[in-house]
């Protein structure tokens, strides 16, 4: 990183103009420049942030009036970040002067990003003061969509919103209340409201994100996400760019350096050649879809080379199930279930891998090994990506685990954990009830195994009848933008019989909360309280985003009574918004209601969102302890530090945890399989000779045969497998010019559909062109900047070509995070980074959108906004793709088939077209490749399972229709 004088070389070079000039007159003269100083200077800078004993009076030079030294005063706060899952830590610079927050850095003791911070996170300053935010709440006037807004009063909206509630409430229609979020952003605040209002309102984003690999994972052991050690390991396998981007991204990416400074190697599939897979040591370009196909291979090559880990394979998984099961004329030994297992896999060669994937057999063999070799120290992600794009993404990440449980690797330092290991959950004050509903809009029985709620298809069974939405929450969600087939959910919001009231909760305007009928702002990052603990590593943390400006209030002696008094003109929060709203719902407490949201110390008065926290903090492990020696209580030492660690990093093999004596009393022990039970339920299993917690499935363990597969009628994924995904090459026809299109990649400095407030990102990533191998490009003749229509099974849109070798020859990408729109009529919002449009439906489903104008610099109170030098918007891709929920995990495969086309002659740049029927149509032929419920014992789905806000055990069972 330290800066380095020009070689000879580099000299005439640059000077004749074989490479670009670097080292111009003057340029390295500048003393600030970064480049000036070695690795340990820069290292050293980051150690030297400033102590928290000078946070409420810190002093620095104000760098805008360089060169003059003048210095400013700043209180320093911490809060986390708010623009992607992973909850970095920041700390807010408030101008003591002023009063405003003036920049974000990282926060040091923050357990998980340890001081550091991707592009997204100091680019809340540009968030927080965007001149175009939503400031005060919102009612629609004249008709939904039509533009018209008028502002009012917090009071009126609670109160509106509080009394159709209580009716639908009162009247026995639960169903019809439903709260929909994109990013939760949260742990445990909204389990503590919607069954407490007794409904099964909670619909998420998950089936577009991420439930494929849930579920793949969750087959295995239990657990749905994987928690890898990347730090220790010794080999990495990525199927994502978590370099780049994807879930606990900066947490997880500075720890695979960590690992591959320590020497451990790094592989990665996918077709692009991201970021990520430009630092690893393998690149896999991969043809989408075949990622199951390539792991499986290299698990034969495991088996076969003795590679495997036989302790492990013979104590915690189920082979004697798997045998009797399926070779039942074959004795039960662990030589039989090796035996059985290469047999199972054996078309898999690593040349039946290539000629599916193109990944070379050779490499796929030299990274088997490897991940042999390094046996319990190999760390392995699978998340959005492949999982998340193909009919049967999910086996991806089972066959991905299977190489886990092959090396020992699962659980293990180096290895990968469970992520519910390195997690924190709350304890919440009055908790209540699982709810007695089950929303079968949101849980249908066609889906019995969907890993989350079918979010996607929300629209699609409102227009089938099956139902209506009478009370619609958004919230930080825009699915008119960021899901498939948008135009459908613009239908279904137009139709008030389908969406009665629609109220979108949101720090910014978005195409979704255009169809709303209250728009109410919440706070960004620095400005909402949350609590946030992820699986960032071996260890567990938790850490609380606050609003800063009202703890600046609190310690500074004048204390707030609600977070909008402190926040930007109205801004509000959703934790104080849903105690208000609860309250108003139940006001005289005869609804059973509001007791859950009474003060715990004060008997019937309603809780402080400081007694709310202090309740949860007062149960963290150690938190006590090392607050009350500062002197502090929980509350203020969070308020403080921002966060605490609860373990180092230690919590490995938890599944070995012995059962306690007090757990062991009253058990009884199963004879087939050595599960231990307690009261009808199952709580361990007996491990040679202990007895010990194991995993959370039947069998206790990591499950190769999946019983629940052979008895939810899907027999043949009873063990891992290849999948063929609904874009495989047998299905295109190339002759028409058909491709598969890659649509999932995220830039990483974008978040979906909410960094188009953030001017600093949007400079930055302001396209999204369709990757093309030269190869290609050259069929078509195209050359980069060319226009190419891109048509879909329902529609269509036209983007321009990027050529590029980056991408593998026969697939083509787009990243998801660009074309973001407004009509002319709507509010001015977010104007760095969306293009004015018109659209047409003057024909009953048959939607055209078309570009008015890009993007151009506009006047505000912010003087760069009058510098903006782009003018390309982008395109929005995902409106023209139809709904593919995966019959079995309901995940949405995202990758599409397109055929790709030179536009005709007056077909322009951001053209696009949708025919909703076909999208409808489409949902059927897809619904129909299900197997729907119930399942044994007329179960909606099966109990171990997990599911979101899980209802009342009774409620799985499907009653007999009379
Ligand atoms: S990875 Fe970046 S966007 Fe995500 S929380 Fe950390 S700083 Fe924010």
């Amino acid at each position: 990183m330290g800066y380095k004088k020009p070689s000879f070389i580099e000299n005439i070079a640059e000077k004749i103009g074989i490479i670009p000039n670097l080292h111009k007159e003057g340029y390295q003269e500048f003393d600030g420049d970064m480049r000036h100083f070695s690795d340990e200077e820069v290292a050293q800078m980051y150690e030297n942030f400033p102590p928290p004993e000078k946070w409420d009076n810190w002093q620095e030079y104000d760098p805008k009036v360089w060169p003059k030294k003048v210095k400013k005063t700043y209180q320093i706060i911490p809060t986390t970040c708010f623009n992607c899952e992973s909850a970095c830590g920041l700390t807010a610079f408030i101008d003591k002067e002023t009063g405003e927050v003036k920049k974000f850095e990282g926060n040091p003791y923050h357990p998980g990003s340890r001081g550091r911070n991707c592009a997204k996170g100091p680019a809340t300053i540009n968030q927080i003061t965007d001149p175009d935010r939503i400031l005060f709440p919102l009612k629609r006037k004249g008709k939904r969509g039509e533009g018209e807004w008028e502002r009012v009063s917090w009071d009126e909206a609670l109160d509106s919103i509080a009394a159709r509630i209580r009716k639908a409430l009162k009247e026995d229609r639960h169903n019809e209340i439903a709260y929909h979020v994109g990013r939760p952003g949260a742990e445990g605040f909204m389990n503590w409201v919607l069954p407490a209002w007794g409904i099964d309102g909670h619909n998420s984003h998950t089936n577009i994100c991420s439930s494929g690999a849930r579920f793949g994972y969750n087959l295995w052991y239990g657990y749905d996400r994987p928690s890898p050690d990347h730090a220790e390991a010794k080999f990495i396998l990525l199927i994502s760019a978590h370099l780049e981007s994807g879930h606990y991204f900066n947490p997880h990416a500075q720890r695979i350096i960590e690992g591959k400074m320590k020497g451990a190697k790094l592989a990665t599939m996918d077709p692009r050649l991201s970021n990520t897979a430009s630092m690893s040591d393998y690149w896999m370009p991969s043809y989408p879809g075949t990622e199951a196909a390539v792991l499986l291979a290299m698990a034969l090559i495991i088996l076969q080379e003795g590679l495997y880990n036989r302790d492990y394979l013979e104590n915690w998984t189920n082979w004697e199930e798997y045998l009797k099961a399926r070779h039942a004329d074959k004795e039960v030994t662990f030589e039989n279930y090796i035996a059985a297992m290469i047999d199972e896999y054996k078309e898999f060669t690593p040349e039946f891998a290539e000629k599916e994937s193109g990944v070379k057999a050779e490499m796929i063999k030299e990274i088997a090994v490897k991940i042999g070799e390094a046996g319990e120290r190999f760390a392995s992600h699978n998340w959005r990506s492949a999982g998340a794009s193909n009919l049967g993404g999910w086996a991806v990440a089972r066959c991905l685990h299977f190489l886990t449980v092959l090396t020992g690797a699962v659980g293990a330092k180096g290895g990968t954990s469970p992520n519910s290991w390195n997690k924190f959950k709350p304890q919440v004050p009055h908790t209540p009830k699982p709810q007695k509903k089950w929303n079968e809009l949101h849980f249908p029985k066609e889906y019995p195994l969907a890993f989350f709620e079918m979010s996607q298809l929300l629209p699609h069974l409102l227009k089938d009848g099956r139902g209506k939405m009478d009370v619609y929450f958004s919230r930080v969600f825009n699915p008119v933008w960021t899901y498939p087939d948008g135009f459908t959910w613009m239908e279904m919001f137009l139709d008030e019989s389908k969406f009665g009231l629609h109220t979108a909760l949101t720090p910014t305007w978005n195409e979704t909360a255009f169809f709303a009928d209250f728009v109410l702002p919440m706070g960004l990052a620095s400005e909402r309280h949350d609590i946030n603990s992820y699986a960032t590593h071996g260890g567990t943390w938790v850490a609380f985003r606050q609003p800063v400006l009202r703890e600046a209030a609190r310690r500074n002696g004048k204390p707030v009574e609600y977070t909008y008094e402190a926040n930007p003109g109205e801004v509000w929060e959703e934790d104080e918004f849903w105690i208000e709203l609860s309250w108003r719902i139940d006001p005289d407490g005869s609804m059973g209601i509001r007791k859950h949201f009474e003060s715990p110390n004060r008997p019937g008065e309603k809780i402080t969102i400081e007694e709310y926290y202090q309740y949860i903090f007062e149960r963290v492990p150690g938190l006590p302890e090392v607050a009350k020696k500062e002197g502090l209580t929980e509350f203020e030492y969070m308020a403080k530090y921002g966060a605490f660690e609860i373990e180092k990093g230690e919590s490995y093999n938890k599944n070995e945890t012995a059962l306690t004596k007090d757990q062991l009393n009253g058990t009884e022990v199963d004879k087939t399989n050595g599960v231990i039970r307690k009261n009808g339920k199952d709580i361990g299993v007996m491990v040679n000779g202990k007895a010990v917690v194991g995993f959370p499935t039947p069998s206790r363990k990591n499950e190769f045969y999946s019983q629940t597969m052979v008895d939810w009628k899907w027999p043949e994924y009873a063990t891992p497998t290849y999948i063929k995904s609904h874009i495989h090459n047998d299905v295109l026809d190339k002759s028409k010019g058909e491709y598969v299109l890659v649509p999932t990649f995220r830039l990483p400095t974008l978040i979906h559909s909410r960094s188009g407030n953030a001017k600093w990102l949007v400079e930055i990533s302001n396209r999204n062109p369709i990757w093309m191998h030269p190869d290609d490009a050259a069929k078509w003749n195209f050359k980069t900047g060319d226009l190419v229509k891109m048509n879909t099974d329902i529609g269509y849109f036209i983007d321009k070509v990027w050529v590029t070798q980056s991408m593998k020859p026969g697939v083509v990408a787009c990243s998801h995070h660009i074309g973001r729109w407004r009509r002319e009529q709507d509010k001015t919002g977010n104007r760095w980074a969306t293009n004015t449009v018109n659209i047409d439906n003057s024909e009953k489903g048959k939607w055209k959108m078309s570009t008015k104008s890009g993007i151009s610099p506009f006047e505000s109170n912010d003087k760069d906004s009058k510098r903006i030098f782009w003018k390309d918007g982008g395109v929005h891709q995902n409106i023209t793709h139809a709904v593919h929920p995966d019959p079995i995990s309901g995940m949405h495969t995202w990758h599409q088939r397109v055929r790709i086309e030179i536009p005709g002659k007056g077909e322009n740049y951001g053209d696009i077209f949708v025919d909703t029927d076909k999208s409808h149509e489409i949902f059927k032929e897809w619904l129909a490749m299900t197997r729907p419920a119930p399942g044994p014992d007329g179960l909606r789905r099966p109990l171990w399972f997990k599911r979101a806000f899980k209802p009342d055990e009774s409620t799985f069972y499907i009653k007999e229709e009379k």
